[in-house]
């Protein structure tokens, strides 16, 4: 009987050594598989040519392979947008958007500088965003994602695996490319954390992108927000605000019934910033619902209560992106502007993140993993 299948992807190097102990190799062993996984992105045992084919072998008989994550389907949008499907062996999926030159809502958030370095026949800068968990258990009202509940949490090899899976298909070189990550996918990191923090350590240890160049997305699990402030390998935080005021953020995410705005504020005021780092805050606008100059005025005050200089909070503003079955619509242009300005003139830096790929469901808080696709609005 063929043995079951293991994973050397989402193994660190104490892991892997301890592997290759087991089969009476030295140590040094365990760092080609690492350099071999995580920074060559090798896709199959049989690239591992610095390994005598015997014990290559030997590896494979055992049942292991470096990924369980394939691409199932692709979605390319009319604006360059690539939405992954991306299955495991168990039957689940997640989705993983490939964005090339970036997205446009991490502006100002201090990535641009050097671009001129990046090669420029490609693409400026990409970002991928990756999911952490098949569905979520959050419910926020206004998401897709939710739509599908919470199926399970994903594995550190499986967060990796996704983007070790879309680098390869674009064939980029991480030492001269610019590649962001975004962890805005399907899925709550911080109701994943431990897998979710393994997964950061081995990006930037492993696969060599830099944390700077890393944001992960919350709707607001607090005690996770001081956990990722001691963390000595970390991404940058951006909060889910998405209301003024509490009686509105509860009817929206359910969660703020736990961990209310001021909740959030204080753990937010609590986490340090590195150099030149900013913390955002980042707020779906749905027309009629939160997205009035009242409810900018409230936004301000939230803003301000931190406490930190204007370069170290900003608000990423995200018109809702539509899906069907979700009694929202999205505000027009002049009112989101109307928005920008109010929250600008208060000396808050607010950036409108153009939505990317909604014409394939790719879009924030589009994930639901639709594979017949009508035309939507874009
Ligand atoms: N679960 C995490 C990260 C994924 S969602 C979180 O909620 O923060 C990334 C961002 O997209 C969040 O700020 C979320 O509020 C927003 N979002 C969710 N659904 C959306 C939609 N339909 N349109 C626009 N933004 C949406
Ligand atoms: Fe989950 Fe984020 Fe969607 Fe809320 S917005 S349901 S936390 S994925």
């Amino acid at each position: 009987m063929k043995p079951a299948a293991k994973y050397l992807l989402g193994l660190d190097i104490q892991e892997l050594t301890k592997l290759v102990e087991n089969y009476g190799q030295k140590p040094y062993r365990a760092r080609q598989l690492y350099e071999a996984i995580y920074k060559q992105r090798i896709a199959s045992l049989d690239e591992l040519t610095v390994f005598p084919k015997e014990l290559r072998e030997k590896f494979e008989q055992e049942g292991y392979t470096v990924t369980g994550a394939k691409v199932d389907q692709r979605f390319v949008s009319r604006d360059g947008t690539i939405r992954y499907l991306i299955g495991f062996p168990d039957g689940q999926s997640v989705e993983t958007v490939w964005m090339p030159d970036g997205d446009d809502g991490e502006a100002g958030d201090g990535t641009e500088a050097g671009e001129e370095e990046t090669a420029p026949t490609r693409f400026r800068r990409a970002t991928i965003c990756v999911s952490s968990q098949v569905g979520c258990a959050v419910n926020c009202k206004f998401c897709m994602t939710a739509l599908l509940g919470l199926k399970r949490n994903l594995a550190a090899g499986e967060i990796v695996g996704q983007i070790t899976t879309v680098l390869n298909d674009h064939n980029v070189d991480i030492a001269k490319e610019r590649v962001n990550i975004v962890f805005m996918g399907q899925g709550e990191p911080f109701n994943n954390y431990d897998n979710f923090i393994k997964a950061v350590r081995l990006l930037v240890q492993g696969v060599r992108i830099g944390e700077s160049r890393m944001t992960v997305s919350t709707s607001g699990i607090v005690p996770r927000i001081a956990d990722l402030s001691k963390e000595e390998i970390r991404p940058k935080l951006a909060l889910s605000l998405n209301a003024s005021n509490d009686a509105e953020r509860t009817k929206l995410i359910p969660i703020n019934k736990k961990w209310d705005i001021n909740a959030l504020v204080e753990a937010a005021k609590a986490f340090p910033l590195r150099r030149r780092e900013n913390i955002t805050f980042e707020y779906v606008l749905l027309e009629g619902e939160n997205d009035s100059l009242e409810n900018a005025k409230e936004v301000i005050d939230i803003v301000k209560s931190m406490g930190k200089p204007p370069d170290r909070v900003k608000l990423n503003l995200i018109a809702w992106n539509s899906g069907p079955e979700i009694p929202f619509h999205t505000p027009s242009d002049t009112r989101v502007h109307a928005f920008q300005n109010a929250i600008r003139a208060a000396g808050i830096p607010a950036y409108i993140r153009r939505p990317r790929g909604r014409d394939i469901y790719a879009a924030c808080g589009q994930l639901k993993k639709i594979v017949s696709i009508q035309p939507a609005a874009v």
